[in-house]
């Protein structure tokens, strides 16, 4: 199954390009699979009243244990207030609407370095080849096997209530993966000069606080903190390996140049607003895919907003 897995295949050259794709990324168990087939198939249970009379009622599937990315491909409407909400049959109320590939990757850590290798790469294209979930999509089209599409946006959702048990390793390995996620994106920056200096497509990234709806679960702000604290403390310790494998007179190879190091050089607590130094914009919004909370609403209007 693994080789299934490179279907990621970024390139320079941009001949077929398709609907544009926004990336589903995080820690398995996160909730990924389950908000894929929510935008996909609609809420378990609708209660919005503006809305009595969604498209969309049928029940989120169980999700599976999912060792192959999945590409679902949506819309999202162009028009206000459509834009605030996934449940809306763009085709029956006659807005116009973007269509783009939703694509789930597998959170399991081995199988990472494929996605965090491409996203590195200057040229933001992805191929969502052979990633199409055998449930058809509720527009009725699937993703062609070969075209590339532009890579929009990236979701990185975390399960906020593991985050706020502290004795479990969810935050670390949670701020691990986003931390090699946004040093790859920033990468992409810094990597540009020489022949082309034209800057490489931003790719804004919303860090989704998911399962608010458990008591248990960290607020959104709280995410946040949490996330750029670890983050720093990931930060210092890798480059002080740096600096242990570095010159015999203690220069921090690598740092200095920015190498392996995330955000601006030479600060000290780590804050996501640094990562506008390198064209990367991340924000941090809380919602759930089921039970009782803010819902996904507030991702979806930020796809929205980025597609
Ligand atoms: P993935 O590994 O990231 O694809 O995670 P899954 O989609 O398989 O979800 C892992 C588990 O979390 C499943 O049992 C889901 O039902 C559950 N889950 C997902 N979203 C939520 C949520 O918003 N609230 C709660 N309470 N559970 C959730």
């Amino acid at each position: 199954l693994i080789p299934i897995l490179l279907h990621f295949i970024f390139s320079a050259a941009t001949p077929y390009t398709t609907l544009p794709s926004v990336l589903l990324i995080g820690p398995s168990g996160a909730g990924k699979t389950a908000l894929l087939t929510l935008f996909e198939r609609g809420p378990r249970h609708h209660n919005n009243d503006n809305n009595p009379n969604p498209a969309i009622l049928s029940p989120v599937a169980d999700t599976h244990t999912s060792q192959t990315p999945s590409t679902v491909e949506l819309a999202v409407s162009t028009d206000s207030p459509h834009t605030t909400t996934y449940r809306t049959d763009l085709d029956a109320t006659g807005a116009t609407a973007k269509k783009f590939l939703l694509i789930d990757t597998p959170g399991h850590p081995k199988l990472r370095r494929h996605a965090l290798a491409h996203l590195s790469s200057p040229s933001a294209t992805i191929t969502p080849s052979l990633t199409t979930r055998t449930t058809p999509s509720h527009t009725g089209t699937e993703p062609n096997s070969t075209s590339k599409s532009k890579l929009k946006a990236l979701i990185f959702l975390v399960d906020a209530a593991a985050l706020a048990d502290t004795d479990s390793a969810a935050l670390s390995s949670a701020a691990e993966y986003l931390y090699d996620v946004l040093l790859a994106l920033q990468r992409r920056q810094q990597r540009r000069g020489g022949g082309s200096s034209r800057a490489p497509a931003s790719v804004p990234v919303l860090v989704a606080a998911n399962k608010l709806d458990l008591f248990t679960a960290l607020p959104a702000a709280l995410v946040r903190s949490q996330l750029e604290a670890e983050l720093g403390r990931i930060r210092r310790a890798r480059s002080k390996g740096l600096l242990d494998s570095g010159e015999a007179d203690g220069e921090v190879v690598g740092a200095e140049e920015g190498e392996g190091w995330l955000g601006a050089v030479g600060g000290d607590k780590f804050s996501f607003k640094e990562m506008m130094e390198f064209d990367v914009e991340v924000e941090v919004l809380g919602g759930n895919v089921v039970g009782d909370g803010p819902g996904a609403d507030k991702w979806w209007k930020w796809i929205g907003e980025r597609i």
